[in-house]
């Protein structure tokens, strides 16, 4: 595959061999136009830094690495995000968690993110709900590093932890509201090795054991870091939910549910802490 210094932004939109969309982004990177000048300025020509940029960014895609990395961007809940390697792309699914803890959140409420990554899901509600005070913690330094440009880029206002799950926070501190997406992959699931799967960081995806892992660690220590009342919230996979639901009501918990992705799957469990 080579690009030719020379050919037009209307030529190449029609003649690179990704699909439209993968295409538009590209061009957009290797030339630096936005959307709209690609289609007003179609006649004009790559010069030769242009078309050798665009090469390398095609032949990334062509070999299969995710077009949010090759970009170094996402947008997630109506907001830019920094990604990169260190952390897992953020998913459309995930703003149902987003959503779920927006609307459960009381005022000046205490928000905490476990395995928080690119920081998707503290950013947003952080962004969304300026009274609230947000945690988020995460085992990798490099994803705290992306998550904290996400923060200051979004002007959001969150408090990043590095914690190897709970281990980092104070015995005491508690919170209205806990959140996860944690990995919940099961070790050797076909899906890891397919994809834009490939190329994100297996921490972020599989707990390497069973799929439930991360979720059970998370739902054995929040009531000890959740006020009486205060919901949990964990994103899972297509078909974990009944699990899910049955970690929660072993676990004290009330008013254990799941919540619907736009695809219709169960995706977000969730259930409020009794008290103890
Ligand atoms: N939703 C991701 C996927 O299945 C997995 C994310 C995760 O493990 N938390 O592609």
């Amino acid at each position: 595959m080579t690009v030719q210094p020379g050919t037009s932004l209307r030529e190449l939109q029609a003649s690179l061999p990704l699909d439209p969309l993968e295409n538009r982004i590209l061009l957009c990177h290797a030339t630096g136009l936005s959307r709209v000048q690609l289609i007003t300025r179609a006649e004009q020509a790559l010069d030769e830094a242009q078309a050798a940029r665009l090469e390398t960014l095609v032949r990334r895609r062509l070999a299969g690495e995710p077009i949010a990395y090759i970009v170094g961007k996402r947008e997630f809940f109506g907001l830019d995000f920094e990604v990169s390697d260190a952390v897992l792309i953020p998913r459309p699914d995930t703003e149902l968690a987003v959503e779920l803890a927006i609307e459960r959140l009381p005022q000046n409420g205490r928000l905490l993110d476990m395995g928080t990554g690119s920081g998707a899901i503290a950013v947003a509600v952080a962004h969304a709900r300026p009274d609230a005070a947000v945690t988020a913690l995460d085992v990798s330094e490099a994803a705290l590093e992306v998550a904290r440009r996400n923060a200051a880029n979004n002007q959001a206002r969150v408090r990043f932890l590095r914690s190897d799950w709970f281990s980092a926070l104070d015995a005491n501190e508690s919170f209205e509201l806990i959140v996860s997406n944690p990995p919940y992959i099961a070790a050797g699931d076909e899906h890891l090795s397919q994809g834009d799967l490939r190329f994100e960081p297996a921490g972020a995806l599989t707990d390497h054991a069973d799929g439930l892992s991360a979720l059970r660690a998370i739902v054995g220590g929040s009531p000890r870091h959740l006020v009486p009342g205060g919901w949990l919230l964990m994103e899972h996979g297509y078909d974990q939910a009944a699990s899910v639901r049955a970690l929660l009501e072993a676990g004290g918990y009330l008013d254990a549910q799941s919540w619907r992705d736009l695809a219709g799957i169960e995706r977000v469990s969730g259930a409020r802490f009794a008290g103890s």
